[in-house]
């Protein structure tokens, strides 16, 4: 991949944050390949044209290679068991929401019903107190009169 533009491109090497520019003049990116030939080795990424050239000139002697490659092997492997992972829990959430609903649901109703027997309840009992009461006083009639004549007096 490195060609022979290598020197030419370096000389829009600036001290910003961007690469140096690459032969169409965009600036470049610092990136790092993670090719089985060069693992871990930094070049600078063109958005158009891709390699335009590297930023480690040696490459990795043969064991930093084999060991990089073995971690780049690890690093996949644990990403896929990491996609694996959040797939179940995201199922696992489904599973979890779908209960908390239905549970939720049932003491909404349980909760209802307890409102309504206790409302039914508290009517019953308004209802025979009135009944009480129009007993007591021989009708509601009778209990104004005996009001009006109680304030009249006063
Ligand atoms: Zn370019």
């Amino acid at each position: 991949m490195p060609n022979s533009r290598t020197s030419s491109a370096s000389i829009g090497s600036t001290t910003n944050n961007d690469g140096p520019l690459c032969h169409c003049a965009k600036p470049t990116v610092l990136t790092i390949a993670w090719t089985d030939d060069n693992p871990g080795r930094r070049f600078y990424n063109c958005d158009d044209h891709g390699f335009v050239f590297w930023h480690d000139k040696e490459r990795s002697c043969p064991w930093q290679k084999r060991s990089l490659l073995e971690a780049r092997e690890k690093i996949l492997t644990q990403k896929e068991e990491i996609k694996a992972l959040a797939a179940a829990l995201r199922q696992a959430n489904g599973q979890i929401t779908a209960l908390e609903v239905s549970r939720c649901s049932g003491s909404v109703n349980e909760t209802l019903k307890s409102i309504e027997a206790h409302v039914t309840g508290h009517i019953t009992e308004t209802q025979k107190m009135v009944r009480k009461l129009v007993l007591y006083y021989g009708g509601g009639f009778a209990m104004a009169t005996a009001l009006l004549v109680y304030y009249m007096k006063k």
